[in-house]
Parts: C-alpha cells; structure tokens; sequence
C-alpha cells in the first residue's frame, strides 16, 4: 500500500493567531479546534517560532516524502530558541530526512506482508493490529509507519467490516491493538461502536490502544471519552512520551483521567539520536512517567524506515544506556529495550548480557554495578509443573502458528 500525500503549501494555512497566549480557553482546550488548527508548514510555523535555516530546509526538502503537522499545544512547548529542542526535533523535518538509504524501507515492520485482512496485521500468533484510522496528532519525524499515516486515504466502513469479520472467524486472536494513525482521532461515537463490536467476540479478551493524543493534544483525553472506554474493560492503552518535557501538567492529568477510568497506560519511546539518547535524559522521562502513573514499556530501537538514519542511535549505545537505567531506578521505571527485526520478524530483546558464564553448578552474573556475583544453581533440575496436566486438562494446547497464515486454512 503505496499513499502519496499532499505536499502543504507555503502560503499560511491558517487565519488568526495559534499562540497560547492570543487563544482563549474555550478555544485551546477543545480538541476539535487543536486538531483543526494543525501547524503543516514553514509559513504556519514561522507564527510561532523562528525557524532555524536547517528546518527550512528540512521543510521544504521532506514535504513530498511525509507531510508535517503539529497541534498548536505542542508546538507551544517549542523552545524558541534552540532548534535542537526535543519538541522540535521531533516534529519539523531535517533536511537529512530526504537523504534515504538503499537499506532504509517503506515497511521495515513487514506490516503490508501479514495484511491477511483490510486494515489487519496478523504477525503473532494470537493478536493482531486493527489500522482504524490513518490520521494523527502529530506526524512524528521518527515515524515507522509513514507509508499509510497521512489522512488522505482513510479505511472505508468496508475495510473495517472486514477486518472485524477476520477477527471474529480467527479464533485463536486474543488481543487487538486498535493503532493506525491515532485511534482516539475518531470521535468517541464511532470508537466506542468498534471497540464494542470487538467486545462482542467472545474470543477477544483484551483490547489495546495505541495513541499518542495525550502527548501531542492532552485536551482529546475528556469525560466522554474516558466515560465510554471504562465501558470495554479489559482495556489498556499505551501512548508515546519521548521526552520528559512532554510530561506538561497537562499531559499529566490526561494519563490521570485514563487511569482514573480503570486504564491500565504503558508508554513506549523510541530512542532517538540527539533527542533522547541519554542516560541523564531517559532516567528523567521514566521517573516522570512513573509519577504520572503510566508504566514505562517498551524502548524501541529505532526502525530502519526511510530518512530516519539520522535519528537512530547505534545499537551499542542503546544497550549502554539500557545500562543506566537498570538497577539504578525502580525496576517497574525501567522498559524492555527492544529491536523491531526488519521485514516483520518481531521484536527482539536487545538487554546487555548480565550472564558473564553459565554452568552446572553456579552461574557468574555481573551486577549494574559491574560486580561479578556467583549464583548457585539448584541439585534438582527438573522444572515440569505436575498439576498443568491437571488444570488444563480439558483445554486445548495453544495455537502458535504464525498469523498470516491463517487466512489461507482450512
Ligand atoms: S503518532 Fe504514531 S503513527 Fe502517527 S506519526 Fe507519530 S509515530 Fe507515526
């Protein structure tokens, strides 16, 4: 699925100011006007801040490659004056984004391969991704999914219909990460509809959302909606905080009123290069997670999608960051650190190995702080559990085929 998108134009889009301070309240915090008043290009930005000339440039190089857009709340939390602001970074293009690599992919997820229904990816075993939507927030610099996110082709009623007909005859699918775009884009009317056809189906027994609208546009996150989700327990949601500095009292209450809802929230960063690849960097954004209630989840390394190199860190770096975070906060801050595999491998743990020999009898670990530690292992080595053969007795073994599949059988 190959979407081009509409090169924004250079002329201001928009009329009257987007400053925080020029909006009254009525205005600014009513979602619909954020997402209306979406910042697309030089001109849009150049109303608040002073663009540095590498961001021209970036502006003007990458339009044609992935479209800009930004709420005017998170552009208010730019710093003016230095261009090397994480905010910045991650929503104006460098001028590096159209320098793209042979190895670079459109797909490094391998997600238009395991597309055994419209608008599903069936990768593992027993869950799929339900494509909803394909607008967001915030067009992330850093984006995976670039190829389909952009709001000019958005999933027909017929496409989710048959994606829900594929998830309701796949009884071994478990779980269904609604993504896309943002789901929380589609008003709460029409995403309260699909997450109770989901619930319907008596094999689907979680539900997930990811969603970057409490980062990018805090204000989405209101009493009707969190009203509607606590309707399809278990629910979870897992947004998309990168820097600490996103953790705006804003931002905060929003993951609140999730949690107050009975939402279970995760976060997942990506590690970005110069944005947040540092241990001072990433310990700030997991404790400040931590203290809004949401649970640090994933660290991703970053994907190999295209005009993106720029912003990858080495895998090495990851793990020594990785590195700076375990043991030297509460465990429950610390997210798994992980690789995507290109061509939509699944992700792999990419921990530093802690394990300095492994024998018989004892096994040799080196602690966070860089001891090495002697663990006796057990004289009985046998770890069957008797009573499964009990419990489950009238159960099924698991199914672990791969998901793709499935469409073809019987
Ligand atoms: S919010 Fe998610 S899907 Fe949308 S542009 Fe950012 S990373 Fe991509």
């Amino acid at each position: 699925m190959v979407r081009l998108h509409v090169v924004p134009s250079e002329q201001p889009r928009l009329t009257g100011s987007v400053r925080r301070a020029d909006v009254p309240d009525a205005q600014w915090f009513d979602w619909r006007w954020q997402l209306g008043h979406m910042l697309q290009n030089a001109a849009d930005l150049a109303r608040v801040i002073e663009l540095a000339p590498a961001e021209r440039e970036g502006l003007a190089a990458s339009a044609k490659l992935f479209r800009v857009g930004i709420t005017p709340y998170y552009a208010s939390l730019m710093d003016p004056a230095h261009a090397s602001c994480p905010i910045r970074m991650q929503a104006i293009p460098n001028a590096t984004e159209a320098d793209i690599r042979d190895e670079e992919l459109r797909d490094p997820l391998g997600e238009d391969s395991h597309n055994p229904a419209p608008s599903v990816v069936h990768k593992y075993p027993d869950r799929v991704l339900f494509l909803v939507v394909d607008r967001c927030g915030i067009y992330c610099r850093h984006c995976n999914r670039r190829r389909l996110v952009g709001g000019d082709e958005p999933p027909t009623t017929a496409d989710l219909e048959a994606g829900l007909a594929y998830i309701a005859k796949t009884t071994r699918i478990r779980d269904v990460l609604l993504s896309g775009g943002d789901p929380l884009l589609l008003s709460t009317r029409r995403l309260g509809y699909l997450l109770g056809r989901l619930r319907a189906i008596p094999h689907i027994e979680t539900i997930r959302i990811g969603t970057r609208l409490p980062v990018v546009c805090p204000m989405r996150i209101d009493a009707e909606l969190c009203a509607m989700l606590k309707q399809h327990h278990p629910l979870f949601i897992n947004t998309h905080f990168n820097h600490v500095v996103e953790l705006t009292p804003d931002a905060r209450a929003a993951c609140e009123r999730l949690v107050d809802a009975g939402i279970p929230v995760g976060n997942q960063t990506v590690l970005l290069r110069g944005i947040n690849s540092s241990v001072r960097s990433l310990r700030a954004l997991m404790r400040g997670l931590l203290k809004s209630r949401v649970r640090p989840y994933y660290l991703f390394q970053g994907d190999t999608v295209i005009g993106t190199d720029h912003l990858r860190t080495s895998v090495e770096d990851a793990m020594r960051l990785y590195q700076g975070l375990r043991g030297w906060m509460n465990g429950m801050a610390v997210p798994s650190l992980v690789l995507d595999a290109p061509g939509g491998h699944g992700k792999v743990p990419i921990f530093p190995n802690y394990i300095e020999s492994l024998g018989e009898h004892e096994v040799v670990v080196r602690t966070y702080r860089g001891e090495r530690i002697t663990y006796p292992q057990p004289r009985v080595r046998d770890p069957s559990v008797a009573y499964d053969d009990i419990y489950f007795a009238e159960q099924p073994a698991d199914d672990d085929r791969e998901g793709a599949a499935e469409a073809d059988l019987p």
